[in-house]
């Protein structure tokens, strides 16, 4: 069989539904998947984190920092939360600018499918895309579905396929391969928002401690945010949060007293008011009493506060605000939450997402090379690309 289309869009989630709302007429979106958005479904535990009021450039991980400029600007959190409004969808701010769905994840999918349906665009499910050509005017697809082929033309093919975190819900590098063939330079992918891991049993005695702290790579801002304890390794928000910018072979330093402006002095007054309580027991009263004894132990310190000079205490304070941590590696594609690297922006115009090399062919979501933080920003983005590309389609 064969048929024409005006843009093929090639992936059911996030940015793909999105830009099937906006794309105009004549749209077709394939995935593999048995049902759309099934990133949307799982993600924020269940409530679906969709995007975040303080989005802008520097919450974004990509070689050009000012690539993502033009369509945050064009379609922001506010536009989106409009939407999300427009459909009843009750929401709340949990923290730091996250917004979450009340009910579920669920919502913003049926949001989704609704905008696309509202839009004519036609929903293939378990469909696998094969050869890909271009004649000089028009893509030529094969796709499979029910075992049988079908020869798509399209004016425009978007590229929606997500990257390579999760293989287990369907991750597969598609857009990648099309990309290379294509010849769009590509910037290499490493997983991002993952939790760090260290030698064998490490961290194993700590495993469940959390606390909040101010974690840095060695690039890369510092994060205020909570760090868990892992049998693997080191986990939770503030982990997650530089394991971005995180490279193998590098330290990271944790603060683990973020909250105090001169932790020296803190100390000295604890000296005053307990000194006659053992240093465990007084750093127990502000730290979680396992890590204390864990670091006691590494850094060979004992003994009661009161014992211990000015200077001693200055030490301490500067080990416990700079403590560093050489991780191993990371748990990698299989548990991150998203992929850094990707399709070079370079190769893209920042307006429309199109190829500047390839007229028709539109890169959006996560297979770009532009990660943002953990927190609502990766939606945000998948929106905002997905609104660039579908609204320049629908002009033309
Ligand atoms: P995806 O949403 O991954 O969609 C890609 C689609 O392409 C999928 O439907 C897939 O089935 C399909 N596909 C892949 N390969 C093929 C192929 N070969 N053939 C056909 N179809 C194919 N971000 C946030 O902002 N907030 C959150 O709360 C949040 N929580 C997350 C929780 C988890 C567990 C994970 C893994 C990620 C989370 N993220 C979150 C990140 C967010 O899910 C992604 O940034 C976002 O989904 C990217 O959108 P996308 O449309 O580019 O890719």
């Amino acid at each position: 069989a064969a048929m024409h289309v005006q843009t093929l869009i090639i992936g059911a989630g996030a940015a793909g539904l999105y830009c099937a709302a906006h794309a105009g007429p004549g749209v077709l979106v394939v995935d593999h998947a048995r049902a759309a958005g099934k990133k949307i479904r799982i993600s924020g535990g269940g409530r679906c984190n969709f995007t975040n009021i303080h989005a802008r450039p520097e919450a974004y991980l990509c070689r050009n920092p000012h690539f993502v400029k033009s369509a945050l600007k064009r379609h922001t959190a506010t536009d989106f939360l409009a939407l999300v409004d427009a459909h009843g969808i009750a929401w709340h701010e949990k923290t730091l600018g996250q917004l979450f769905c009340d009910k579920t994840a669920k919502d913003i999918v049926a949001m989704l499918l609704g905008l696309l349906q509202k839009n004519d665009a036609a929903l293939w499910l378990q469909t696998e895309v094969g050869d890909i050509t271009h004649d000089g005017t028009h893509f030529h697809v094969i796709l499979h579905r029910d075992g049988k082929p079908t020869r798509v033309s399209a004016q425009n093919l978007v590229l929606a396929s997500g990257g390579k975190s999760i293989p287990k819900m369907g991750a597969t590098g598609l857009a990648y391969r099309i990309a290379e063939q294509f010849d769009l330079p590509q910037i290499e992918t490493r997983a991002g928002l993952v939790p760090l891991t260290f030698p064998d049993g490490a961290m194993s005695p700590l495993a469940g401690t959390a606390l909040p702290v101010r974690a840095q790579a060695a690039r890369g801002p510092s994060f205020d945010e909570a760090l868990l304890f892992t049998h693997r390794g080191l986990s939770g928000p503030a982990i997650l949060q530089i394991s971005s910018y995180w490279r193998e072979g590098e330290d990271i330093t944790v603060n683990l007293l973020p909250s105090s402006r001169d932790p020296a002095a803190d100390l000295r007054a604890l000296r005053k008011s307990a000194g006659a309580k053992s240093l465990a027991t007084v750093l127990g009263g502000i730290l979680p009493r396992k890590l204390v004894d864990a670091l006691l132990g590494q850094w060979n310190l004992g003994g009661n506060i009161a014992d211990m000079s000015d200077k001693a205490l200055a030490d301490l304070a500067a080990r416990l605000t700079g403590w560093q941590l050489r991780p191993t590696g990371s748990e990698g594609y299989r548990t991150a939450e998203v992929t850094l690297g990707g399709i070079d922006t370079d190769a893209l115009s920042s307006r429309t997402m199109e190829a500047k090399t390839m007229p028709g062919l539109f890169c959006i979501g996560e297979c770009v090379d532009v990660t943002g933080w953990l927190g609502g920003y990766n939606f945000q983005w998948a929106w905002s690309s997905a609104h660039a590309a579908g609204t320049e389609i629908a002009s033309r």
